[in-house]
Order: C-alpha cells, then sequence, then structure tokens
C-alpha cells in the first residue's frame, strides 16, 4: 500500500508490504517544498518513484541509513542525476548495504540497491524553508532530524516510535537515544513527523514521557543490578517476558538487549 496524506504544506507517503492481504510494518516518507524526506523501501521503490517523478523533486535526505528509508534512492539517482544527502556516517552503508537481511527485515522491507550520498551540512534549505541539521543518534549512530524553526516542524526519522518501547534493536544505543531525546525535549516542536508515519502536534510532553520512561527504566534496573540479579531475572521483574519479537527477528529485538544495553554503562 501507498497511502497519500496532505499535511497542510506538509505531503506524506506511508508505505507497507500487502501480503495476503495484510498491511506489514508501516514506514513514511514526507515530501516538503521540493525537499523529500526518506524513500522507502526496496519492495515498494518503483511504485514510489512514480508517484513522486512528476513532482519536481529538488532535493532528498535520508534519515539514516536503514533499508527502509533508502529504498528509491537509486532511481531518483540513475533517472534525474539527483543524490540524497545523509549524515557521513551513513555514506558508506548506504553505499554498500547488507547483502543479507535478517529474515523479517528481508519479508518485510528487502535489500536495497546501493546509491551514494552526499555528506549533509548543517542546514538544507529549500525555497521557503531552512531545516536544521540534529544529529540524533541512539537508533542508529547515524540518525539525523531536520528541524524547521519557524514552523516548528521535526521530522525525526526513527527517533520516537512511541513512548514506552520496551525491546531494543542489538545495535541500539540507548543512552544515546536518551541524550538525542534530551537535545529536543526543549525545541518549540509544534509537529512531529516520524518514520513510522505517526504524526504527532505538540510533541513535546510525548517527548518527555519517553525520556522519563527510559530513566525509570535504568534506575529500576540498576537498583536490582546493586542486588545481584542476573539480567534476565531483572528483564523479568522490569518488563516481563518476552513476546514474540526475539523469535520474529532472529534476536534482533529483545527486551534483554534493553536490560544488557542500560547495564552496559552501569557495570
Ligand atoms: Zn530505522
Amino acid at each position: 500500500m501507498l497511502q497519500i496524506t496532505q499535511l497542510d504544506a506538509v505531503t506524506q507517503y506511508k508505505m507497507a508490504r500487502t501480503v495476503l492481504g495484510r498491511d506489514l510494518y508501516h514506514v513514511a516518507a514526507y515530501f516538503v517544498d521540493g525537499l523529500l524526506i526518506d524513500t522507502g523501501f526496496a519492495y515498494l521503490a518503483e511504485k514510489f518513484y512514480q508517484e513522486l517523478k512528476n513532482k519536481h523533486v529538488k532535493r532528498i535526505v535520508n534519515t539514516h541509513h536503514h533499508e527502509d528509508h533508502v529504498g528509491a534512492n537509486y532511481l531518483f539517482e540513475q533517472r534525474q542525476g539527483l543524490k540524497a544527502f545523509a549524515h557521513s556516517l551513513a555514506r558508506p552503508l548506504i553505499e554498500k548495504p547488507p547483502e543479507k537481511l535478517k529474515l523479517y527485515r528481508d519479508v518485510v522491507w528487502g535489500v536495497p540497491q546501493p546509491a551514494h550520498p552526499e555528506a549533509i551540512g548543517a542546514t538544507i534549505s529549500t525555497a521557503k524553508h531552512s531545516f536544521g541539521v540534529l544529529h540524533l543518534p541512539g537508533h542508529s549512530h547515524d540518525h539525523i532530524g531536520l528541524y524547521e524553526p519557524q514552523q516548528g516542524w521535526l521530522f525525526s526519522g526513527d527517533l520516537f516510535l512511541s513512548v514506552k518501547v520496551r525491546v531494543l534493536r542489538l545495535d541500539e544505543d540507548v543512552y544515546a537515544l536518551m541524550d538525542s531525546l534530551r537535545r529536543v525535549i526543549n525545541l518549540p516542536l509544534a509537529r512531529l513527523f516520524c518514520g513510522s508515519g505517526k504524526v504527532l502536534d505538540n510533541p513535546g510532553a510525548m517527548l518527555k514521557q519517553k525520556l522519563a520512561f527510559y530513566e525509570e527504566l535504568e534506575q529500576r534496573i540498576e537498583l536490582l543490578h546493586q542486588k545481584g540479579w542476573e539480567a534476565e531475572k531483572i528483564r523479568d521483574a522490569v518488563l516481563g517476558k518476552e513476546g514474540v519479537w526475539p523469535w520474529m527477528s532472529q534476536g534482533e529485538f529483545s527486551k534483554l538487549n534493553l536490560v544488557k544495553a542500560i547495564l552496559k554503562r552501569k557495570a
């Protein structure tokens, strides 16, 4: 599915692979004043490109290198000579995508074709808007957000997801994520545009709740760790037993990852 929604000056392209009549996970790209933020995933790349090809895309930014945010980069590059901008840490990863993905990622998104982004500077401008580029690592080390202070917009990639995310991806850095949340929490934000397709008005309170969730978790985990509890026992007490995530993601996402990541700095 590819669903197009107009949100004032911003167009949202929300996408998911549909299997047996059911949409798998959603991801969203945004288009505003000639600027395209993220390009979806491999399975829908051609469809997405066809939708955008006559819309006068002037610039493309990838919030990070993950396969669900860079899928159609190569089509804009090959057919319009348009290279995306991304954090310098993202460039080698987009140039050389993994040969193989974990099974669930292969089913949901697919391996993207290589593309050749350029390093983004401190700002990126369109005719009507100027966006500050914020380095917001945690979800991935190369993750950025685009902040438009006049409108109070933040295009936040996968920074937010939801308030209480009880699992962590193996390569996520929970402390960097907390610092990134601290960085945006006091910005005067009117609207948050998430890579998942969520759009939150006046998102300050939700961002604060997300940070508070991690801070509280950190305290509780620390306390039990001091009592000598093992990570698995702490997980069961604080986050509950694992659900389907570790099985579905072949261990890439789990509650235990979150506990261990929090303990890493405490060790
Ligand atoms: Zn991501």
